[in-house]
């Protein structure tokens, strides 16, 4: 399902009004700071979204799927890395004046210019392994 919303500049409001859903990709390099991690030019991150609502509370649901090409700390030599996950953010009103949306583990400001893209990103950064290694003996 493609959707016309802008990633980085997502608008929270209307997604939340029509309750949408939007199952697409996007292409790695379009992410700086782990675009060092893919394979090609090619890679994609998949992902969905979507909203769910109960007794009044509305929640955002993101599902990421995405390989990437990590560095084994004990031989150094690529390792594939699968990352799957699955979260569910509360969506709460901001209080006062929000730059960008705050990083927090259960919850996600509704504001004008919410950057799906970076929030995406600095999900799949929290999840990196610190010491990512080979699951057979490499040293
Ligand atoms: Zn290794």
């Amino acid at each position: 399902m493609k959707n016309n919303y802008n990633l980085q500049n997502f608008d929270l409001y209307r997604f939340i009004a029509k309750k949408e859903k939007i199952c697409d990709k996007i292409p790695v390099f379009k992410f700086n700071r782990i675009s060092d991690f893919k394979f090609s030019d090619n890679d994609s991150l998949f992902y969905d979204v979507s909203v769910s609502e109960d007794l009044g509370q509305y929640f955002f649901n993101l599902n990421i799927n995405i390989d990437l090409r990590l560095l084994c700390c004990r031989c150094l030599e690529d390792v594939e890395f699968t990352l799957k996950t699955s979260n569910q953010y509360e969506l709460v009103q901001a209080i006062g004046k929000s730059e960008k949306h705050v990083i927090d583990d259960i919850k996600i400001e509704i504001i004008d210019n919410f950057d799906l893209l970076s929030f995406i990103e600095d999900e799949i950064l929290l999840e990196l392994p610190t010491s990512p290694k080979h699951a057979f003996k490499c040293n």
